[in-house]
């Protein structure tokens, strides 16, 4: 019988697997938990009586989120490195609860819109179907959980990076797909405690998203993550 080595396990996942993994959870969780209250029918009525759920299920995805940023910092704690600076943790730009409050509201008054076939609340748009209403709800709650996850992940990597005093470095996706902006955000380093700032210049958006404060995501379904990095010597 031949002895396991250690280089037959599995590699452990990567930060980048974990978020995949826990954008994939909360997605499943949010569509389950949409898909039951929609069971007996489309109405903004069972949408409203599904936010407590939902903002449960974010906040869940956002306690992860937060747990894999505090070991992207940590592991870059090498040596024994002690905290130098106070350590508070950094608040996310928005809260979930605001957020998942807006979204599900929104989305209530559009598919009430649908039924009645007129505009209801402060929906002005045409309404379109309560099933693509419903659909375009899924789309933005998942949206929101990806958010709220890559925002609690580098709010987490910042927190920690600021109390070891190290470096962050802006690093955005390898898959080819960043924007203009995290393009020319690449690369972008800064001391503890800093923030980053956005580019000016040739399709850069003059006025950004409002979630972006200084740290990724730069826009909603941004990927970027700030990394930890020694500090260079300063003078
Ligand atoms: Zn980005």
């Amino acid at each position: 019988m031949e002895a396991v080595t250690v280089t037959d396990l599995p590699a452990p996942p990567t930060p980048a697997q974990q978020l995949d993994t826990a954008e994939q959870q909360a997605s499943e969780e949010l569509h389950a938990i949409i898909a039951a209250a929609v069971a007996a029918g489309i109405t903004g009525a069972a949408l409203l009586a599904i936010v407590a759920p939902l903002m449960n299920a974010v906040s869940r995805a956002a306690q992860t989120g937060w747990t894999i940023g505090t070991r992207i910092a940590m592991n870059a704690a090498v040596g024994q490195r002690m905290g130098r600076n106070a350590y508070f943790a950094e608040p996310l730009p928005t809260s979930v609860e605001a957020d998942v409050a807006a979204v599900v509201a929104d989305a209530a008054q559009r598919v009430d819109a649908a039924h009645t076939g007129r505009p209801t609340g402060g929906v002005p748009v045409t309404p379109a179907t309560p099933e693509v209403e419903l659909a375009r709800f899924q789309r933005r709650m998942v949206r929101l959980a990806v958010t709220k996850i890559h925002q609690a992940a580098s709010a987490a990597t910042y927190s920690y990076t600021r109390w070891l005093g190290l470096d962050l470095e802006w690093v955005t996706r390898r898959d080819g797909k960043a924007c203009a902006v995290c393009t020319a955000m690449n690369g972008q380093r800064i001391g503890p405690g800093k923030r980053f700032t956005p580019p000016i210049g040739r399709g850069i958006p003059r006025k950004l998203w409002a979630g972006f404060q200084g740290l990724p995501p730069a826009h909603p379904s941004c990927r970027c993550r700030p990394l930890p990095r020694e500090p260079r010597p300063r003078t």
